[in-house]
Formats: C-alpha cells, sequence, structure tokens
C-alpha cells in the first residue's frame, strides 16, 4: 500500500516574534515535508487575542519567507475555526467523554486554595460529574445557567511512541478532567490544536520539548473524538552557553535580528537544522537542498542543544565564501541601497562589475555588513580614512605625498591598466625612489580604501577602476597637504641641520 502522504504543520502563537526556538521547530517540519514529498501547512494560533497581534503575525509570516521556509497551505488563523472548535467540544459532550461543570470561579478557587493549605496538589473533584445527575445538568443547562465543558478522562494510561524520545507514558489518574469549553464559549487550547490538526489532518507534530506535558492531554481527545493521534516528535529544547535556557541574555533570539546582522539566510538554516539535528558525519556546512536530502526523523537528538554564536559566525563566514556573486547580489545590493551607498538602477546596470567586487570582497568579509563596509570605497564619492590606518601608514605625510604624488603622475600615463601593468608600475615608481614597494603600496591602500586592509592592491586598483582610483588619489594628496599643514613640526617636515624645535 502506498504510504500516505505526510502533512506537517507549523502553529506558531503570534504573541512575538519568530525567534530561534520557534524558527528551528519551522525548519524541521518544513525539511520532513520537503524531504518525503509531503505537505507544510502554517497555522497562526491567534486565540488568544489579547496577547496576539497582526504585527507579530507579519514578523513570523516576514522571518519565514527570509529564511526559505515556503508553506504549502495556508496561514491558517485559529481564530477562524472557533465555531468548529465549539461543534467538537459538544461531539465530545455527546458521546460522553466530556461533561457539565456548574462550578463557579469562586467555588473552584476555594478548593484550589484549600488544597494549597493542605499542600495537596489541586486536581478537580469530579464534582459536577459525581453529584449532577445527567438529567440535572440537562435541565441547569436549558434554564441559562452557564457552564464549562470538562473532558471526563478515563482510567488507564496515555501513551505514545514519541519518534525522538521513543515511548512517553502518563497516567490518566495524574490528568484531572480537564476543560476543553470555557463558560463563555471559547474553546481551549488542547481542544483547538487537536480540532485543526484533525481539520488539516496533519499526520507528523513535530514541537518543542515544552508542549510534552500537552500531548496526553491531546491524545485523549483523538481518542474520545473517535481518531487516530498524529506522530508525535518532540525536539529538545535550545539552551544558552551557561546550560540555561535560550533566552535574550545570551543574545539576539529573534530571526530579525540576524537578519539586519547580515546574516545570510541559509548559513542561519544550516545553523538551526543543526540544533537538535545532526547528520551523523563531522560535516557542518550543509546548503539547504543538501539539508533536505539528508534530514531524518531518526537524526533529531534527544539532548537539549546548545546555542553556540561563535559557530554561527564562523559558519556564515564558511557560506559567504562558498556563495556565488549571483546569489549574493540582491542581498548585497539591498543592502548598498539601504545604506545610501548606491542606487538599485545603477548597480543593475553594471552586475558583472558588481558580482566582480562582490567576488573581490567576500572572502574576508564574515557577513554582509563586512561587505558593504568594504564595498564603499569602490562606490561612493567621497571616504573616510581610518585613525588607526592614517597613523600607521601615513605617519609622514610630506614624505608619502610626495611619494604618491609620483605615482599617480605614472598611473594617470598609462595605456594599460591591469594587474600586471600596475605592478610593474609601482615597482619601477619604487626603484627610483629608492624605497621599497611596500612604502608605497601601504599609504596607496590607505589613499583608496580608507583602511589598512584591503584585497590585493592592484586587484584594488582593477575594480576600482583608473578614473575613481585617480580621484581618489587626488583626494588623499590634498588630504596628506593638511596633514602636513597642521603637523607643521613633524620629523619629516624639518629642515635639515634646523636647530630642534623648542
Ligand atoms: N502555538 C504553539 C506554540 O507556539 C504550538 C502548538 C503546537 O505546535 O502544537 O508554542
Amino acid at each position: 500500500m502506498a504510504e500516505r502522504q505526510i502533512r506537517v504543520r507549523f502553529a506558531p502563537s503570534p504573541t512575538g516574534y519568530l525567534h530561534v526556538g520557534g524558527a528551528r521547530t519551522a525548519l524541521f517540519n518544513w525539511l520532513l515535508a520537503r524531504r518525503r514529498g509531503g505537505v507544510f501547512v502554517l497555522r497562526i494560533e491567534d486565540t488568544d487575542r489579547e496577547r496576539s497581534s497582526e504585527v507579530m503575525t507579519r514578523a513570523i509570516l516576514d522571518g519565514m519567507e527570509w529564511l526559505g521556509l515556503s508553506w504549502d497551505e495556508g496561514p491558517f488563523h485559529q481564530a477562524d475555526g472557533v465555531e468548529r472548535h465549539r461543534r467538537d467540544a459538544l461531539r465530545l459532550l455527546e458521546a460522553g467523554h466530556a461533561y457539565r461543570c456548574f462550578c463557579t470561579p469562586a467555588e473552584l478557587e476555594s478548593k484550589r486554595a484549600r488544597a494549597a493549605g493542605a499542600q495537596e496538589a489541586y486536581r478537580y473533584d469530579r464534582n459536577c460529574l459525581l453529584r449532577v445527575s445527567p438529567e440535572e445538568a440537562e435541565r441547569r443547562a436549558a434554564a441559562g445557567q452557564p457552564f464549562a465543558l470538562r473532558c471526563h478522562v478515563p482510567e488507564g494510561v496515555s501513551a505514545w511512541e514519541d519518534v525522538v524520545h521513543g515511548r512517553i507514558e502518563f497516567a490518566n489518574a495524574e490528568i484531572e478532567d480537564f476543560i476543553v469549553l470555557r463558560s463563555d464559549g471559547t474553546p481551549v487550547y488542547n481542544l483547538a490544536v487537536v480540532s485543526d490538526d484533525l481539520d488539516m489532518r496533519i499526520t507528523h507534530v513535530l514541537r518543542g520539548d515544552d508542549h510534552i506535558s500537552n500531548t496526553p492531554k491531546q491524545i485523549l481527545l483523538y481518542r474520545a473524538l473517535g481518531q487516530e493521534p498524529p506522530v508525535f516528535g518532540h525536539v529538545p529544547m535550545i539552551l544558552g552557553p551557561d546550560g540555561k535556557r535560550l533566552s535574550k541574555r545570551h543574545g539576539a533570539t529573534a530571526i530579525g535580528e540576524y537578519r539586519e546582522q547580515g546574516l545570510l539566510p541559509w548559513a542561519l538554516v544550516n545553523f538551526l537544522a543543526l540544533l537538535g539535528w545532526s547528520p551523523g558525519t563531522d560535516e557542518e556546512i550543509f546548503d539547504v537542498p543538501e539539508l533536505i536530502a539528508r534530514f531524518s526523523l531518526e537524526g533529531i537528538n534527544k539532548k537539549s542543544a546548545i546555542f553556540d554564536s561563535q559557530k554561527l559566525i564562523w559558519l556564515n563566514g564558511q557560506h559567504l565564501t562558498r556563495a556565488s556573486a549571483e546569489r549574493l547580489e540582491p542581498l548585497v545590493t539591498e543592502r548598498l541601497v539601504a545604506a545610501g551607498i548606491a542606487n538599485a538602477d545603477a548597480l543593475r546596470t553594471r552586475r558583472a562589475w558588481v558580482h566582480g567586487l562582490i567576488d573581490l570582497l567576500k572572502v574576508r568579509a564574515r557577513n554582509l555588513d563586512d561587505i558593504v563596509r568594504q564595498a564603499r570605497p569602490y562606490l561612493a564619492e567621497a571616504i573616510d580614512y581610518e585613525q588607526e590606518a592614517v597613523q600607521k601608514h601615513w605617519k609622514h605625510p610630506a614624505q608619502v605625498r610626495q611619494r604618491l604624488a609620483a605615482l599617480r603622475q605614472r598611473y594617470a600615463g598609462l595605456e594599460r591598466w591591469d594587474e600586471q601593468t600596475l605592478e610593474a608600475e609601482l615597482r619601477a615608481v619604487a626603484d627610483e625612489l629608492g624605497t621599497a614597494a611596500g612604502k608605497l603600496i601601504h599609504p596607496l591602500r590607505v589613499s583608496l580604501t580608507g583602511m589598512a586592509v584591503s584585497p590585493g592592491i592592484f586587484e584594488v586598483l582593477v575594480t576600482m577602476g583608473r578614473e575613481l582610483a585617480l580621484r581618489r588619489l587626488d583626494a588623499a594628496l590634498a588630504a596628506l597637504e593638511r596633514r602636513e599643514r597642521e603637523a607643521p613640526s613633524s620629523p619629516d617636515t624639518v629642515v635639515p641641520g634646523a636647530p630642534p624645535a623648542a
């Protein structure tokens, strides 16, 4: 018989941004669906009206889109299913798996307080099951007395074969007759989830370990509704390096923050996949198609995962180096435009050049912001000179200016503007000035990029192009002249033989 199609879902509550744990849950479900030709459903669990917001829903969708976790069905809104949730609660009542509870909040509160006083665990005492006959319950309901519906938990155990943890078992005696429909007619969370998962024909529920305690109740509801529960898998929690549950104290936890920081979405996907799943080898760098090809439920770990931000930075650098310029182009362009360094149309007309620039810079970058920072000298009209670079390589402005002026003149007269010609010419000028090539290269780098570190200087010159490179050199010569004037007593301007300054 053909295996039935896998249907999974991601069911975030829009009470906060998409965070690392949620994104990891979404990813595992998505990978399973993609691996097994299944369907990935997105359901927004917004029944808690007060805590849910449109803004958060939007942020969750944006985060998923950015990560590339495309959904096949939805987004559905749990709040739209309230009528069905109610109908399912009433089916439980009709089938005798639920009963009406007329206990008032005040009564329940005093029972709870009494249990607390006696240091006993509180559990509903089944007052309305044991002391209110079905006929009386009918009569009271018809007379308009408010009631909640409680699930009548049978004897026995609720157990399941968890795909991550193996068999998990709860004694039903430990589970109170929990409410499924409140007296104001609103369904409780566990009923809504089961009703929705049935309606959406979900076959596998992969979610965080924090939901384990909900699962026995949900299994009871499936059975009471005469249905088979789906396969459950509870994914281990994500911890910070200190072993405590990952939180803001450990740094960024919202996916949007990583986007802002200039991480590559597929690097973050790689990182998230390894939080609780292992490929069974030592390999760590996977692109999304590789993750899909390798993902399996058996590879999910039982042990909690540690969030290592250094590893994330490293992985991002690895992916950056490996990515083609073509793939990086839209991400880099977006940020160059946002930073006001370039305009999108101009970049589009020189795509081949942009690709060359990205290839030049990506190897020295750990994230997209590094690329943008390094790209500025090739695009912006003016640059700033980094203090440290200036102090190190423009220490003697008069001397440096004289050398660079000589080089500028020779470069301006060149017929060819390629690495070989530029290098030969620089070495010739250095020889003529009786100095080492480095004495020209380092100050030249500062002049062109404002930085002490850059790709090879001749690649820089070629990528920058003759016109801009010469303009940069002119600006540098002017800046050097200013420095000379500002520091007239610096040693390189002292006339030989003159008495030392007082
Ligand atoms: N809405 C729940 C949450 O955000 C998930 C429910 C589930 O996956 O069953 O934690």
